[in-house]
């Protein structure tokens, strides 16, 4: 087996990978918090997680990977403080926080299953470990690192600093290697009454029905008992969740923990923090892998701005939710990637030559080509280069971009047969995900005449739009009539956009 590479987020470097277990890794990735639909910059950390996967199977581990639903206790700021981010949204649709939650899982999981994500070993709801979150918390008090006021449990970081050298913990902030003061805005300080709290950075493990969380919806007893809180009525704090879903299903130390890039200050910081005072272990996870953000038309991703686009935007425009992960893929999951239109296009006209070249090696018979030009052992030879080119790209801490290079080299080379390059093309699909094993000739066939089809009607559309344009509405009329009948037998019809654009769309 290759040598894997990764970059550990924790020490800043390329690290060889070696897993506790050299057969076998334990991987956590931190999922979405389930109360809206998710946008492509979303897709992206979704896709990351499954490339991750993907690969460290196809270089030859068993891997159990655990991603969760965050359904409680991740407030709306970055600070950590305000609403829940479930209440503020089930409040906003008219739903339960249950309800909002099995909505947004829902549209979650056919998302990513469209843009070809396999599913993890286990998906675990916060929810769902409510008792596990509790005995994590009451473990950290038991040690001395938690204490109750009547806001919160918090989980004091200057017993847990203190204790470093005698236990063996990771330094606090060696994750992100910021200062301790840095550590205040993140830790919630806003409703809570700060002179309670033993020291600013301090922060919540369990948040009360009190002060501006009295009616909170979700809310569980708990032992961690007040005066106000004689239930000890409550929900957990986000960071606390996965500290003990990923100790539910994974145990005491991990391998490998994902998350986005956003989450080094705070969220993984936290978690870092709990799970060695609360398991006396460390590290708690021996490899940090962090993503980088995808950013649309060079700036943030944001709703209120109209750019956070779901997979459901790029359907109603043609492009399918492959396309995207083929764009994923042609870029370093540790680099930011830009979203543009223009971008995508280009991703899915690849996609589709791809898919064009594939379709030929997968119908032609071997006979075809058995390696023209070449004696059987060059062709051998190329064939254990292409393979060893491939293994080397992803063991170089996932490098996609050159691992779709191989396939392409693949498909130039006339010197080795269809069925080894179909064979190799295939094996790689593990990694990249494309569906190419999906691809029955057949099928194939069918869908390359269609868009063929599709791309001549489009033409019509173009010469359409010129003539709205130009305000000649009469043969603008004639031209939709035209085309709404070469539509007729199709799955497409002509949509208006308002602002003036039109274009050949999926039928709802
Ligand atoms: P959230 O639902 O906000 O908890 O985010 C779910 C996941 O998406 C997290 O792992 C984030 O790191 C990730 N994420 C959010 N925005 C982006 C973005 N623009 N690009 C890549 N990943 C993102
Ligand atoms: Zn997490």
């Amino acid at each position: 087996m290759k040598q894997l590479k990764l970059y550990n987020t924790m020490s800043r470097l390329l690290e060889d990978f070696e897993p506790m277990d050299p057969k076998h890794v334990k991987m956590y990735v931190c999922g979405p918090t389930v109360y809206s639909l998710q946008h492509i910059g979303n897709m992206r950390a979704a896709y990351v997680g499954d490339m991750i996967f993907r690969s460290l199977k196809y270089l030859g581990y068993d891997v159990t990977f655990v991603r969760n639903y965050t359904d409680v206790g991740h407030l709306v700021s970055d600070e950590d403080e305000g609403e829940d981010k479930m209440e503020k949204g089930s409040k906003k649709e008219g739903l339960t926080p249950l309800q909002l939650a099995d909505k947004y899982i829902k549209q979650y999981e056919s998302d990513t299953k469209h843009l070809g994500n396999e599913e993890p070993s286990v998906k675990v709801r916060a929810t769902e470990t409510i008792k596990e979150i509790i005995d994590m918390i009451q473990t950290l008090y038991d040690k001395g690192y938690a204490y109750i006021t009547d806001e919160a449990v918090y989980f004091d970081t200057q017993k847990y600093i203190d204790d470093k050298e005698k236990k063996g913990f990771t330094a606090y902030n060696k994750l992100n290697r910021q200062k301790l003061e840095d550590n205040i805005s993140g830790a919630g300080h806003g409703s809570a009454e700060t002179e309670k709290k033993k020291h600013l950075h301090d922060f919540a493990l369990w948040i009360f029905q009190y002060g501006e969380h009295i009616s909170h919806a979700q809310h569980w007893p708990s032992p961690f008992k007040t005066e106000q809180n004689p239930e000890g009525d409550g929900f957990p704090g986000w960071h606390i969740e996965c500290s003990a879903m990923s100790k539910k299903f994974l145990g005491d130390k991990i391998d490998i923990h994902v998350g986005g890039i956003e989450h080094i200050p705070t969220h993984h910081t936290n978690e870092i923090a709990q799970s060695e005072a609360a398991n006396g272990e460390s590290p708690f996870s021996k490899y940090w892998l962090h993503l980088e953000h995808l950013l649309v038309d060079g700036g943030k991703m944001s709703k209120s701005n109209g750019t956070g686009f779901a997979i459901k935007d790029l359907e109603a425009k043609g492009y399918s939710a492959l396309d995207l992960r083929y764009f994923f893929l042609c870029a370093h999951y540790r680099s930011q990637q830009n979203f543009t239109w223009d971008a995508l296009d280009a991703s899915s006209r690849g996609l589709k030559k791809l898919k064009h070249r594939i379709r030929n090696i997968l119908k032609d018979d071997d006979t075809n080509n058995e390696g023209k030009n070449k004696s059987k052992l060059d062709a051998k030879t190329n064939i254990e280069n292409y393979k060893k080119q491939f293994d080397e790209y992803i063991s170089n801490d996932f490098n996609t971009s050159g691992a779709l290079s191989t396939v392409w080299d693949i498909l130039n080379d006339d010197n080795i047969s269809r069925k080894e390059q179909r064979d190799l093309i295939l094996s790689f699909d593990d990694v990249l995900g494309l569906q190419f094993k999906n691809l029955s000739v057949e099928k194939f066939d069918e869908l390359e005449d269609m868009e063929e089809y599709i791309n001549k009607v489009k033409i019509k559309v173009e010469e359409r739009n010129i003539f709205r344009k130009e305000k000649n509405f009469k043969k603008a009329d004639e031209y939709r009539d035209e085309i709404n009948k070469l539509l007729k037998e199709t799955n497409f019809v002509l949509h208006d956009y308002p602002d003036g654009r039109s274009a050949i769309v999926p039928k709802q």
